[in-house]
């Protein structure tokens, strides 16, 4: 049987793309990528850049307040969220292109528009057009999950925050997890008085000192904190919107963020009409190939709620295309996929936390927390942790936490010796670079605790 393509891509974003570009300019397979918004995807449309972008934009009056504590006659004037917009829309825009360029470059048909899928190997577009395809491979992503509640049309999630035509005053956000708490410290360091409410305590499934350092000093830079209060109505008033909740009556903000979790989008996909197996949460059930049921149709990235962070969309994706297409059988490995969450301080992890350990025994835990010099010196109370979970028969580090400024560039490097099988005593023969933070990571001698 012949086909249009051998290979049909839903969804242009980090896994897509990749898989798009590789199927095509390495393994030299005939490709057709479909995208119905932007090309780029949550990553880079929605998600990690523009965020990034924020967060560096955020970061400017601790730096001048830390400047002046050093003897600089330094003084910060207003924020203009509107100059900054235009320069991040354009810069999205350019990025936009790049990804563009990559496909186009790689021979791959693009069709902006929006398409499901029919049966095994036919994909059908918005335009009613109907295409086959050896493969096909979805990488359609997520979209944010808002719970239903009286009010709920009224709350902005993350997509929104970046087309704001002005900031808030004032901001409640909802939710505990990366998104709650990365957009709590951003909008705090714009000068946005910002309340984060969960049901839980923040950042639950990470290792808990590390978490509790975090929440400590986002409560000490001014971001207040309620646990334990379930949101049960948002109305609109003239300045704003007030929210009722346990413990809660006619609380008043100048906007309310909900940040309660991704879903895959598969609505509507056409995946149970081709006989897909989904998960109960929606999610296209995959083995470690990205292969589903249906031998031709295979998903990569968060629509497979597997780990959701790009690079593991990206990591997904190639392999996928040098399965199929490159006769180079091989899957990415999910263990020990570090992580970091742009928070301020930041928080990066690698491997199981300080509870897992527990919980499975025969482990050390080291650990230092000090304050850090360059805060330290501008009289700043700022902490910084670093802790190893180390398997006490093999002595490999299975686990890494960091709470410090530039956490996600440091566990990158750690995350190279913790893949590669590291023990504690290689990390400790690696002689110090001094005076940095990261030489506690090779100097601690004594475990703190023993399971
Ligand atoms: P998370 O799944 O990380 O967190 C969701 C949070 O919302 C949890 O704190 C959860 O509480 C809370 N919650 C869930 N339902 C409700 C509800 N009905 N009412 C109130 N609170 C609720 O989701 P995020 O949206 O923060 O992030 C989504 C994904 O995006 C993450 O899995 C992450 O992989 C990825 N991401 C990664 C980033 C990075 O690498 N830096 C940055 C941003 C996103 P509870 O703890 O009680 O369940």
């Amino acid at each position: 049987m012949s086909f249009d393509y051998d290979l049909f891509v839903i969804g242009g974003g980090s896994g897509g793309v990749r898989a798009a570009r590789i199927a095509a300019s390495e393994h030299g397979a005939k490709v057709a990528l479909a995208e119905e918004y932007r090309m780029g995807g949550t990553c880079v449309i929605r998600g990690c850049v523009p965020k990034k972008l924020m967060v560096f934009a955020s970061s400017f009056p601790a730096a001048i307040a830390e400047a002046q504590a050093y003897g600089w006659d330094a003084q910060i004037g207003g924020f203009d969220w509107t100059a900054f917009r235009g320069k991040l829309d354009a810069e999205l825009d350019r990025l936009e292109k790049i990804y563009r360029a990559g496909l186009n470059g790689a021979n791959v048909t693009v069709y902006d528009t929006r398409a499901t899928i029919k049966d095994a190997h036919t994909v059908c577009l918005a335009s009613g057009e109907e295409v086959t395809a050896k493969h096909i491979l979805v990488a359609t992503g997520g979209r944010p999950f808002v719970p239903e509640f009286d009010g709920c049309e009224h709350v902005l999630t993350s997509n929104d925050i970046f087309k704001m035509e002005s900031l808030p005053k004032s901001v409640l956000i909802v939710g505990g997890g990366y998104i709650a708490c990365e957009f709590a410290c951003v909008l705090n360091g714009l000068g946005v008085e910002v309340t984060l409410m969960n049901c839980s305590p923040l950042l639950r499934g990470f290792d808990a000192g590390a978490r509790d350092l975090v929440v400590a000093q986002m409560e000490a830079s001014g971001i207040k904190i309620v646990t334990g209060i379930v949101l049960d109505k948002v109305e609109k008033t003239d300045d704003g919107f007030a929210v009722h909740g346990s413990d809660l009556r006619d609380a008043q903000f100048g906007a309310v963020i909900y940040a309660t979790g991704r879903i895959p989008l598969t609505e509507g996909l056409g995946l149970e009409d081709a006989g897909v197996t989904l998960n109960r949460n929606g999610s296209v059930k995959v083995d470690e190939w990205s292969q589903t049921n249906i031998p031709s149709i295979y998903a990569v990235g968060d629509v497979t709620d597997r780990i959701n962070l790009t690079p593991v969309a990206i990591r997904e994706g190639h392999a996928f295309s040098d399965t199929v297409f490159g006769g180079n059988p091989r899957h990415f490995d999910h263990e020990m996929v570090a992580s970091a969450v742009f928070t301020q301080p930041e928080f990066a992890s690698c491997g199981i936390t300080e509870e897992q350990a527990q919980e499975q025994g025969g482990a050390e835990i080291y650990c230092s927390a000090f304050k850090p010099m360059r805060s330290s010196f501008a009289g700043a109370q700022d902490r910084v942790l670093m802790k190893l979970v180390v398997d006490k028969s093999s002595r490999r580090v299975l686990g890494c936490h960091i709470v410090a400024p530039e956490a996600g560039e440091m566990i990158q490097m750690v995350a190279i010796a913790m893949k590669m099988g590291a023990t504690k005593e290689q990390f400790d023969a690696t002689c110090a670079v001094h005076p940095t933070m990261a030489e506690e990571l090779v100097t601690m001698r004594k475990p703190s605790r023993s399971y």
